[in-house]
């Protein structure tokens, strides 16, 4: 996305490039590529030394306010970050949930005390986060959380269970929405919780996927406990706040993705002119449309940056989580018909998969999780064209 950048920004474009280039080298040369699609459990330890010395170097938090240990980087900076990023093929981030759903979520509503003791660690990569909203009662229908918590002692005890808690096992803190008012129902009596992951208390059961890696977990949380200041806003608050870092999870580096999948396009593409699957009409029909529909996404993101830099992101960013998850499924998919049989059989033991097999079982996950697709146009419909409201049981 080099059209029309600023000098400014082309500069800060170059001084990206330079450091990744000369930074992922010598004892990082090798981890290049860790810990993509698939491969999230890939390499923790050599990820989190890279992070942190990206820290060192102040190359974490880009887009906060230089304030709270920030770049203050413009949103368009942020996004060739992002870009840059890929291009360099530098490893998947360990505190991305820390990064971009907590820390802002942290800045906009949390208190002075929490600003001090919880963003420094952030910035630094000293501690990691998980996200725990969903229940196995409570995805799309979030409001219908059972998790519990009360005030006792000083402190908050929570009870109940999480699913689906993406990197929970490595994570030293978890924000949690549970009900603090007890009899309350739907989005009413929920709270915004900030609860230590490696304490009594809180039980870990991974959840092996598609993949055979365990990027997710189960979480109970039994009688565990977190200091009463650990609250974001006031109780009962927690249901505005759970949307708000939703609104963040949707936002800039989403749109640096772009890059990774033209990357992945290109791998498919290159993968069809060895197999020679590009002689195949079918099969060319759907590159081109894959490659079409990249050039939509690329454009679409121009469009959602001038939206996120007129406030925060509006309903409309469900267009772009619908159209980036259904493309990259479909990406898989293709991927899969290119290979042809070859695609079926696993490259060794026990279950060794290659990249497009990868691509393929990660990506069906690509329409479920910040949002599944039906919940994106159930949004679409009512928040955007104004329908009427789906009927509700
Ligand atoms: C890779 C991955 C990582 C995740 N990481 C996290 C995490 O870190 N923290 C966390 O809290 N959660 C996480 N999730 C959970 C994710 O948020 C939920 O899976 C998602 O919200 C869907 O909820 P569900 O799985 O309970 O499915 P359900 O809500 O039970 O949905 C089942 C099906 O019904 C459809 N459906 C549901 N309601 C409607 C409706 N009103 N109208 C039309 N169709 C509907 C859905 O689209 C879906 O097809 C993750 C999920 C995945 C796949």
């Amino acid at each position: 996305m080099n059209e029309n950048e600023s000098p400014e920004d082309r500069a800060f474009r170059a001084e990206v490039r330079d450091w990744l280039e000369s930074n992922l080298a010598g004892e990082f040369a090798h981890a290049r590529g860790l810990g993509g699609p698939g491969r999230e459990h890939e390499a923790h330890e050599e990820r989190l030394a890279w992070e942190r010395h990206m820290a060192a170097a102040g190359w974490t938090c880009v887009g906060w306010p230089k304030e709270h240990g920030g770049r203050g980087a413009s949103l368009r900076q942020q996004v060739i970050f992002h870009e840059e990023y890929a291009l360099a093929d530098a490893p998947a981030r360990v505190n991305h949930i820390g990064e971009n759903l907590l820390g802002p979520t942290i800045i906009a509503f949390g208190t002075e005390e929490q600003k001090a003791r919880f963003l420094p660690p952030i910035v630094a990569v000293e501690e990691l986060w998980c996200q725990g909203y969903s229940e196995p009662d409570a995805g799309s229908d979030l409001a219908n959380v059972q998790t519990r918590a009360e005030l006792r002692d000083g402190a908050w005890v929570v009870n109940g269970q999480k699913v689906w808690t993406s990197l929970a096992l490595e994570a030293d803190w978890c924000f949690v929405v549970c009900r603090t008012e007890p009899g309350s129902s739907r989005h009413k009596g929920l709270s915004y919780l900030l609860v230590p992951m490696k304490a009594d208390g809180v039980d870990i059961r991974p959840i092996v996927q598609l993949t055979g890696t365990s990027e997710f977990n189960e979480v109970f949380f039994d009688g565990a406990r977190t200091d009463a200041a650990n609250i974001v806003g006031a109780p009962g608050d927690g249901w505005k706040i759970a949307m708000a870092t939703l609104g963040f999870e949707r936002g800039v580096a989403t749109l640096g993705q772009q890059v990774g999948f033209r990357r992945e396009f290109e791998g498919v593409l290159d993968l069809a002119r060895r197999t020679g699957a590009i002689d195949d009409p079918l099969l060319r029909d759907r590159l081109v449309r894959s490659h079409m529909g990249l050039e939509i996404m690329r454009l679409n993101a121009v469009r959602t940056m001038a939206g996120v830099a007129a406030g925060a992101p509006g309903p409309e960013s469900s267009i772009s989580k619908l159209v980036w998850g259904t493309w990259h499924r479909e990406l898989g998919e293709l991927a899969m018909e290119v290979l042809g049989a070859a695609g079926l059989v696993a490259d060794g033991e026990p279950y060794d998969l290659n990249d497009w097999q990868r691509l393929f079982l990660f990506s069906r996950s690509d329409t479920i999780y910040a949002g599944s697709n039906e919940i994106q146009r159930n949004i679409i419909a009512e928040r955007v064209l104004g329908l009427p409201r789906e009927a509700r049981g």
